[in-house]
């Protein structure tokens, strides 16, 4: 069944470091073979064998429309054919702005670049910037790009600096990072009460989606924005998964908490590379080419990625679209999670917008350590036993789910009676 994908990934591997320009493609979490895919259609993925599949990655949120949406790529080949980049202002970029300052009150001013690691990084060279003060906090399972200061784990107590995840980043680099538990806001109270106006920026995804999927308790985001505020550090929401994915103002939006900063990425570029990071004037005036925060890209606000990812959030912002996105993603874990119960199979499931999270636990987890307490390798028996019936997953326990205004009832029927059958395979071993 995935002989050409078998081909491709030995000869991938001769060329390409594990065959894979971004490690999680490479399937290590799950066993395994990765698909290569020839192409995408609505919510459906073909791969280099021919087999068809049910695409609940959705390029890991971007494609939120479906794959080749025909309306967004005659306005990208249109785009492409006036020229591919000018390294120069256009009116494009003006029209990007002035969208993402209209949908998200908090972002005053926003500029683009080219992927979510950029964004990220560039958001806390200007937080610390903008307060003068060195000092990070992060919170453990929320991924933030690769960038050195973020590639950070917690130390060993509570309030110790955190310590390298990746070799190649000097200690020196993670030693002003504080990582600290996701949702406790009693751990941020004492880091605030200990560090406070050391403190440059405290950065989190709204939502984890990097840890499968966590939400925030109410108290949780009220606390940070409380304390960034009475001790003036900068709050950075990192909604480059969240973003015009759980809602139509962010997860800022659906929580009611503004972030001083917040940055992009993913469903803006609709499936081509734009990243951005935005928020209070006086922030964004600290940047270059206004300020001395140097910021810069060759290919920030290119006209064609920019173009792609317009076409996309005009018709993600259309009234009723994320209703209707919602409905097909509560609908989608309502039928798993009965689907489980039928198989006896302990299991939860949940929701937010076009995102959600599987797990193989009674109740979705509240935290980086009850994520970790699901139970992977039945997750992975079931990942590749929806994989055999057509159903694409993430290739990992702790990754979160994305449904895109394309999957309608067929595909979730064809989900429910491959789920069907892989929950009882997931059981039986
Ligand atoms: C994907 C992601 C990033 C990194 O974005 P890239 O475009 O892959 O560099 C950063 N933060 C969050 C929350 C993400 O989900």
């Amino acid at each position: 069944m995935f002989d050409r994908s078998q081909q491709l990934f030995e000869a991938s591997q001769r060329v390409i470091p594990g065959g894979v320009n971004s490690p999680v493609r490479a399937f290590r979490a799950v066993g395994g073979t990765p698909v290569f895919f020839r192409e995408g259609q609505g919510a459906w993925l073909v791969d280099e064998d021919g087999n068809r599949y049910v695409d609940y990655v959705g390029s890991w949120g971007p494609m939120i429309l479906g794959h080749a949406h025909p309306e967004v790529l005659a306005e990208v080949a249109a785009a492409a054919a006036r020229g591919l980049s000018f390294g120069a202002p256009t009116r494009l970029e003006l029209e990007m702005a002035e969208l993402l300052t209209r949908a998200l009150p908090s972002v005053e001013q926003v500029r683009l670049v080219s992927s979510g690691t950029e964004a990220v990084m560039s958001a806390l060279r200007l937080a610390r910037g903008f307060t003068g003060r060195s000092l990070i906090v992060k919170f453990e399972g929320c991924y933030h790009g690769h960038s050195d200061f973020l590639l950070v784990k917690a130390g060993s107590g509570a309030l110790t600096f955190g310590n390298p995840t990746s070799a190649g980043v000097p200690a020196e680099l993670t030693s002003r990072t504080l990582v600290l538990d996701y949702n406790d806001p009693q751990q941020v109270e004492d880091a605030f009460a200990r560090y406070g106006r050391e403190i440059a920026a405290v950065v989190l995804e709204p939502v984890a989606g990097n840890m499968n999927f966590v939400r925030p308790s109410q108290a949780f985001v009220e606390t940070l924005r409380r304390l960034c505020t009475r001790d003036g550090a900068v709050l950075i929401f990192d909604e480059v998964m969240t973003g015009f994915r759980v809602g139509p103002a962010g997860a800022q939006g659906v929580f009611g908490v503004s972030p001083d900063l917040t940055t992009l990425g993913k469903v803006i570029g609709g499936g081509m590379p734009v990243g951005a990071f935005g928020g209070r004037h006086d922030i964004m005036a600290c940047l270059a080419p206004v300020g001395p925060v140097y910021q810069a890209g060759t290919l920030s606000g290119n006209p064609v990625a920019v173009t792609a990812g317009l076409a996309t959030l005009r018709r993600v912002l259309a009234p009723g679209f994320f209703d209707a996105l919602s409905a097909t993603t509560a609908a989608l874990v309502a039928g798993l999670a009965k689907e489980a119960g039928k198989a006896g199979v302990p299991f939860s499931a949940t929701s937010l917008g076009g995102m959600f999270g599987l797990f193989f636990r009674a109740a979705p987890p509240a935290s980086f350590s009850e994520v970790m307490a699901c139970d992977k390798e039945a997750f992975n028996r079931f990942f590749h036993a929806m994989l055999r019936r057509g159903v694409y997953l993430a290739p990992s326990a702790y990754e979160a789910g994305f449904v895109s205004a394309a999957h309608g009832a067929a595909e979730l029927e064809a989900t429910f009676a491959a789920a069907r059958e892989a929950f009882a395979e997931a059981r039986a071993a």
